[in-house]
């Protein structure tokens, strides 16, 4: 009996968020418009009221946070090599010059002792990145910026719902970055937010978002930054609207899944396969994804290949960004980050979304047990 394909990340989106977009398309307003400063009120709230701004991706979202902190030639900022690509893309954008520093192989974020080591007098901010959820170590992030005047625009793209120590992610903190891409815990099709630390930010961001433009009046419009077009549509945010409603539920369910899959995986896993299991936290991070670090014997792209035999999906978040052919033509090269590179090749993410049944990840372990074995 063949079993269906079970896809390794599933948007859902359910009927009322249909409707409501339906509602959206007929209303004769389909750009940025009311839906967009409902989301944008929703977000604020939910991030304790710091001001929030929409656009239309995380990427987009992560650039303008650089511009707004006032990031450009001759800077530095240092970033992890296991990221979207966007993470360091961005750096570039902007004119300045992404510094990596290597992983924790535990948590497989950025280490923070590296990134000290990585300072110089040039630096001007830190990119931390929270793979599949799961945040840095905040405190000492945070300490680390003070200590050496640096900025901080976090991409949590990944992390909406995620806290630390009981605080949400975007609710403290310098310049937050959320993601809304299709495959995020809430989605808008695409999107991003901007979490920003006083009403000043908010304007630059809005300004950014859309050619620079500041209107007044009934005719008045001047350009005094060079912006572009950012601006996140009513559309995409009736689909952001009608997901965020779910937040809660959607954090709950991914952790009631990750749970399941360690007590499948169960103790002796990792010693008989030498495969990594992810940190076991369930408090701060909303299992975004759920990410193995297979044993060096076992190329990725036959694991996937023997995954894929038995009907399952598998990802791969992130290969190594310093060893990707543009950030090689920049200098970096393989050895650089020991760390990053053999997780960068050896990481997989399982099934995980929010409406995976118990069965599919029964069928997932399964799977991934005998792959392994195989
Ligand atoms: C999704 C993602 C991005 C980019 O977001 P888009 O909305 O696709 O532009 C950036 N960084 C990380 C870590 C992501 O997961």
């Amino acid at each position: 009996m063949t079993q269906p394909f079970l896809p390794f990340a599933k948007p859902v989106i359910d009927e009322d968020t249909i409707a409501a977009v339906g509602e959206v398309l007929r209303s004769g307003w389909i750009t940025s418009g009311p839906k967009v400063a409902l989301f944008e009120q929703q977000l604020s709230a939910f991030f304790g009221g710091r001001p929030v701004r929409t656009f239309n991706s995380g990427t987009c979202t992560m650039e303008i946070a650089l511009r707004i902190a006032g990031i450009g030639p001759g800077d530095e900022v240092i970033t992890t090599p296991i990221s979207w690509v966007a993470t360091a893309n961005v750096i570039l954008e902007v004119g300045a010059t992404p510094v990596f520093a290597d992983i924790d192989p535990i948590t497989r974020n950025i280490d923070l002792d590296a990134v000290e080591a990585a300072i110089t007098p040039q630096t001007r901010a830190i990119i931390p990145v929270y793979l599949a959820g799961l945040p840095v170590d905040m405190d000492r992030l945070v300490a680390l910026a003070d200590k050496h005047n640096l900025r901080i625009i976090e991409d949590a793209a990944q992390a909406l719902g995620s806290s630390w120590r009981g605080k949400r992610i975007g609710s403290f903190g310098d310049l937050i970055s959320f993601s809304f891409q299709a495959n995020k815990n809430v989605t808008s099709s695409e999107g991003g937010c901007l979490v920003l630390n006083d009403a000043a930010e908010a304007v630059l961001a809005e300004k950014y978002r859309l050619q620079g433009v500041t209107r007044s009046g009934f005719d008045g419009l001047d350009v005094d930054v060079l912006g572009g077009k950012f601006n996140m549509t009513d559309v995409a945010a009736g689909i952001g609207i009608g997901q965020f409603a779910h937040i809660d539920r959607i954090t709950a369910r991914r952790r009631e899944l990750a749970r399941l899959y360690f007590s499948l995986f169960g103790d002796g896993f990792a010693g008989a396969t030498g495969a990594q299991l992810p940190v076991a936290d369930f408090e701060n991070s909303n299992w975004h994804m759920f990410q193995l670090v297979l044993p060096d014997r076992l190329p990725r792209a036959e694991f996937m290949a023997r995954m894929m035999e038995r009907q399952i999906g598998i990802g791969y978040h992130y290969p190594a960004i310093h060893l990707l052919t543009m950030y090689r033509a920049l200098g970096f090269t393989d050895g650089m980050f020991p760390v990053a590179e053999r997780v960068g090749r050896q990481i997989v993410s399982l099934p995980m979304f929010s409406t995976m049944t118990d069965a599919d990840v029964e069928r997932a372990v399964g799977a991934v047990k005998s792959a392994l074995s195989a």
